[in-house]
């Protein structure tokens, strides 16, 4: 192929191709000189990016600096907490990324110098990139939350926000309770990673309950919002599998936690008191550390982003995908935080990247969401919104999604409709994990 009819091709290429499908994989030169990019966090976002940019264009230099050998998935962490989940089956390495030609770091990015386009590293070492993809995650602030700190969760009260020791130190404690006891999760105020995690949470801890013949015990949520994710989906979960065990207290109520007593186990709010027996925290979180100090965040922590590249509005050849980005100003607060909002950022970052080493016009990017929740044996549901940008805005595409019916007229239609759902979650999950890893 000659280089005019190449261009051509990549250019078609790139315009044709949905976000979430690259299905050609085009050879680019870069005017002689091999491309740098490097990809900061191996999340679902970074190891996406990471993958996506190796098959878009195996000439590209692709870098992913990655703090630890073995990532585990956030998404059905809540079902290890109540013991229908093992967390080996979350975990997954980076061979699958080395054998694809990335070259694979294990360090800590501990700056970014924008002007220079350097990635400095704990170890030692400099990274230089033509273009910068971060996926750093979330980092929390404790601070919010009076007598709550990053010591108490590493120690006596995990938020399990992170999937990793926390969740197993906190399915422990579940574990430890007895009946009649009160299991409190408090909510932070939005936007915070995995919108319907916190309600997951609560569902799969009363089916420990409900699973050890606990019907005494209760689970209490404070939240600090007024309302959530698939509300009417969970509250007709909850009536129907666990009547009285789980109460929602919201923000409008007096929900919203600003101070933690770790000695009495009481989280309070201006207006109550919550004790319990075990007390999980989610304190409220920001776009991961490396990008705060990096300035790429606004005044409320999360990095603001080009909706169309989701290149930093704040700094140029930087892309900041997944729970650091603030994604369009959908309700509430941008794109939904999930594994799923990640890995389509990702490649929209991607065919954004190439376009531009290419000197191309930027792909019409579409983004995708999808979520599952079980919430007992049998009974899934999911939300499903694929997303564009149109004047200058991120919309909802209202034919292409959909939700979960609450009510079927037949009631083993329902039945039915949720055990298979329960079941689609699995297939979902090996999906995006290979996806991103493999
Ligand atoms: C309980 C729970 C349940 C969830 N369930 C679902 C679900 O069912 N479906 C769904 O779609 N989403 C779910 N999520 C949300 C999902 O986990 C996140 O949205 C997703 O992980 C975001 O991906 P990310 O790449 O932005 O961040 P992460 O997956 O957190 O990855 C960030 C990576 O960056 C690394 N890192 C950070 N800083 C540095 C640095 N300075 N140097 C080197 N490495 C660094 C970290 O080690 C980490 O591996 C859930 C979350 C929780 C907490």
């Amino acid at each position: 192929m000659n280089s005019f009819n190449r261009r051509a091709f990549i250019k078609a290429a790139i315009a044709a191709a949905p976000a979430s499908a690259f299905l050609t994989v085009p050879q680019t030169a870069h005017a002689g000189k091999k491309a740098s990019v490097v990809v900061i966090g191996g999340g679902f976002g970074g190891a996406t990016a990471a993958k996506y940019l190796k098959l878009m264009d195996p000439a590209l230099d692709v870098t992913l600096v990655e703090r630890q050998k073995t990532y585990t998935s956030c998404p059905l962490s809540n079902e290890v907490l109540s013991g229908h989940g093992k967390i080996e089956d979350l975990q997954v390495g980076y061979d699958g990324l080395k054998k694809r030609g990335i070259n694979v770091i294990f360090d800590d990015a501990t700056g970014i110098d924008a002007a220079k386009k350097t990635v400095k590293l704990n170890g030692g070492k400099t990274l230089k990139y033509d273009a910068l993809v971060l996926s750093p995650g979330i980092d929390f602030n404790y601070g919010a939350i009076q007598g709550y700190s990053e010591q108490l969760a590493n120690t006596t009260h995990p938020h399990a926000w992170k999937a990793g020791p926390q969740t197993l130190m906190l399915k422990k404690q579940l574990e430890g309770m007895k009946d009649g006891q009160t299991f409190v999760i408090t909510v932070p105020p939005g936007p915070f990673r995995c919108p319907p995690g916190p309600y997951e949470r609560a569902s799969q801890v009363a089916s420990y309950f409900k699973h050890h013949g606990m019907m005494k015990s209760k689970v209490l949520i404070a939240d600090a919002n007024d309302s959530f994710s698939k509300k009417g989906l969970f509250e007709q979960a909850w009536k129907m599998h666990y009547p009285g065990m789980i109460e929602w207290v919201a923000g409008a109520a007096g929900g919203k936690v600003v101070k933690f007593d770790a000695k009495s186990n009481t989280a309070s709010s201006d207006f109550n008191d919550f004790k319990g027996d075990v007390v999980n925290i989610i304190p409220p979180h920001h776009a991961g550390a490396i990008a705060k100090n990096a300035g790429l965040t606004n005044e409320k922590g999360w990095c603001p982003v080009d909706m169309l590249t989701m290149e930093s509005s704040i700094q140029k050849d930087i892309y900041v995908v997944g729970d650091a980005c603030l994604h369009g100003d959908l309700p509430v607060y941008g794109a939904p935080k999930s594994a799923h909002s990640a890995a389509t950022q990702a490649k929209v970052a991607v065919g954004a990247i190439i376009a531009r080493l290419n000197g191309l016009p930027n792909p019409e990017p579409f983004f995708v969401n999808t979520c599952y929740s079980v919430a007992a044996d049998d009974w899934g549901f999911s939300v499903v919104h694929i997303y564009r940008v149109k004047d200058g805005k991120l919309v909802y595409i209202a034919e292409a999604g959909g939700i979960s019916p609450v009510n079927m007229a037949d009631e083993a239609q329902l039945k039915l409709q949720r055990k298979l759902e329960s079941e689609y979650v699995h297939g979902w999950f090996k999906n995006i994990m290979a996806d991103a890893f493999a």
